[in-house]
Order: C-alpha cells, then structure tokens, then sequence
C-alpha cells in the first residue's frame, strides 16, 4: 500500500540545518511547509524548492502565534552561532520561550509530533566529560551566552510539561556541534571562520590558546540523526553528535593544513563563559536509533572547503 504523504513544518528551514533538512524531506516525497524569518537563513538554501507543488515558503517570526495545518513540526527556528544569538539576546531568549511556546500550542492544537533544535548548550560548561543525557549541566544565568544556553533549557521544559499535561507528542534533541555546506561564510561559528579565513589569505582567529575542545558533527549525519529521532517512538531528550573530540587548536591545524600551510594563527581573547570542553556520549542514540556519525572531520572538511570555495 502506498504511504500517505506526510505535511511537514519547518521552523528555521532557509538556515542551515533547515534547509538540509527541506531537502531531505522533499527529496522523500513529502510535503514540506518552511517557516523562517529570514535573520540568518536566506531564500537561498531552499530556492530549488520554490514552485514546487510540494513546498510552501512563509515568512514569519516564530514569537507571533500562526493557524497552519501539518502533521510534523521541526522546530529549529533560532540564530545558533553566539554571534548571531547575542545580537540582540532579548530577541533570542524570545524565540526560544515564546517560539517554543507558540510551536508546542499548534502542534497541541493540531495533534501533531514535535521536534525541538536543542543543544548541548544546555549543559553549560560542563563539569561532567562527555556529556550524557542525564548531566543536568552547569549554565551561567546572567552571562553573555544565557539568552541561548536558558533559552533552549526552558524550550525543553515547556515540551515535557506539554507533554505531562496535555500529551504532546514531543522529541528533544540535543544537537552537539554541527558544520557543513550552507554555513554562512560571516556566521562567526569556528568551522566556517577558519575556512573562510584560510581561502582568504588571512590569519585564523583562535580564541584563547585553543586547549577548549570541540566534537564536529558533519551535517548530513546530523540530519539523518533527527530524522531516525522524528520516526521513533523515544521522546528523548537525546544527543546527536560526533564523539570524535578535538582541541580548537588542532581543528585550525587541519583548516590550514588543508587549505594553505603557511598561514598563520593569530591568538584573541576568549570569550566570556565559553565552555572548556564539550563531548557526547551517544550511547543512546545508538541504542534507541541505531545511529552514529560516519563523517569524519577531515572528510566533512574537504566537503565544507569545496562549499566555501564555490560561494565565496
Ligand atoms: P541558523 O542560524 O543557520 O538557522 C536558524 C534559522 O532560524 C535561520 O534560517 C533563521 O533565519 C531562523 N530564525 C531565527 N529566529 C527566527 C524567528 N524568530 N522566527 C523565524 N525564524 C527564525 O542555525 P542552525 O545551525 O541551522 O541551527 C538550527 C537549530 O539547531 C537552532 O535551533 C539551533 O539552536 C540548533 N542547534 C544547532 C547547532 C549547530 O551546531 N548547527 C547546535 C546545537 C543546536
Ligand atoms: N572560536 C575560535 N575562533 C573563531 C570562532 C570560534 O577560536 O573564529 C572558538 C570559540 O571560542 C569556541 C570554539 O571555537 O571555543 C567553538 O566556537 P563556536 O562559536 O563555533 O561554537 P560554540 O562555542 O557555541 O560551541
């Protein structure tokens, strides 16, 4: 028998995990309905789509209420690079409590599944190495990453308490650094900087001495992660993420090497709160999903490189 095409809402689907998911869901035959307010995403990403009979594409903010009908919301909507969420932090803690908010009152409304974008910024700077699921984090609450890091903390608490009262059928998943092709090239995050930075000739910005650690997600084993998660019946929360560990230091090694071994690395301060280490423990994605990374960084890098060479 033929499967029902599925509608699906895509908060955030003209940004970068967005529209990599746009794509996937399309490129299943699905019916795909993409949300954005166009802060760091653009038309872009997702303009193959456009005048599909399949796609729709909507402007809107997530932190104003919206009557829509669809099965499936994937609720990605927010900036993710401290750069961009601290631009205006008001307007970022907004869009995790009042977008969340009003994602969980239409999918109440309509019965449908929810995902939540969350982040492994929700254990803060871990006192705990690697982070399981169960770490309850160490998160400043007044500091300069608070707007993003409580944020995503409420976002997931309001799906378990739309859960408990009203039944919603929530997923939360804690995404672990992610990169890849779409990644703007002034998005600030350290994968595309140091590309960025290395196709231009110029020196790599490296924050602090670059003993904090980082593990790299590349983008399509991240989205295939979420999508497993969406089809399961395991409301999480759960990490999706590369273990692959690495020192900041090191990742600038690799840019370089592969790019132009003769730049140079200038060293700036580190920013406030920014966390020494950060690593997933994915035992449950690997239990509950049967998922795991098979990107590796050096090879996700060559194929971000290639983007980035294209675009810029
Ligand atoms: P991104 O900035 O590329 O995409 C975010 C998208 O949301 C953009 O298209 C932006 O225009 C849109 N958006 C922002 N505020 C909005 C609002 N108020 N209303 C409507 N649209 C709005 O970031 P990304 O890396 O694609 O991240 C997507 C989601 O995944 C975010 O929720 C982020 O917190 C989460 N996440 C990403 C990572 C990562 O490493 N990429 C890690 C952890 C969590
Ligand atoms: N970073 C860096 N140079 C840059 C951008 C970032 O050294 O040009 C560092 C940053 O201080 C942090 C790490 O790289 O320790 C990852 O930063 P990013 O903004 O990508 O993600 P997050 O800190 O949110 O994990």
């Amino acid at each position: 028998m033929a499967r029902s095409i599925v509608r699906n809402l895509v908060t955030g689907g003209a940004g970068f995990l967005g529209s990599h998911l746009v794509d996937y869901l399309m490129q299943s035959g699905d019916e795909v309905i993409c949300l954005d307010n166009y802060f760091t995403g653009t038309k872009k990403n997702i303009y193959k789509w456009i005048n599909h009979p399949r796609f729709e594409l909507i402007r809107h903010d997530v932190t104003e209420p919206i009557r829509l009908e669809a099965d499936r919301i994937w609720h990605l909507a927010c900036p993710a690079s401290p750069v961009h969420y601290q631009f205006n932090p008001i307007k970022t803690a907004k869009t995790s409590f009042l977008g969340t908010y009003n994602m969980l009152g239409l999918a109440r409304r309509l019965n449908a599944r929810i995902l939540l974008a969350s982040t492994s910024e929700v254990y803060g700077d871990p006192e705990v190495h690697p982070q399981s699921e169960e770490y309850r984090g160490s998160v400043n609450p007044i500091g300069i990453r608070s707007c993003y890091d409580e944020g995503k903390r409420i976002a997931e608490t309001l799906c378990f308490d739309y859960q408990r009262m009203h039944n919603t059928q929530i997923r939360v998943m804690r995404i672990f650094n992610t990169y890849g092709p779409r990644m703007l090239p002034n998005d600030g995050r350290v994968v595309s900087n140091f590309i960025v930075q290395a196709l231009q000739g110029k020196s790599l910005t490296l924050y602090g001495d670059g003993s904090q650690t980082r593990s790299f997600c590349y983008v399509d084993d991240l989205i295939e992660g979420m999508v497993r998660f969406m089809n399961s019946d395991f409301t999480g929360p759960i990490n999706i993420g590369n273990p692959d560990e690495f020192t900041i230091l090191k990742l600038a090694e690799l840019v370089r090497c592969a790019i132009n071994p003769s730049l140079t690395i200038e060293m700036k301060k580190l920013p406030a709160d920014d966390p020494l280490r950060r690593q997933p423990v994915i035992n449950l994605a690997k239990q509950k999903l049967n998922w795991e990374p098979c990107i590796s960084l050096e090879t996700g890098l060559i194929k971000t490189i290639d983007y980035f060479k294209n675009v810029l």
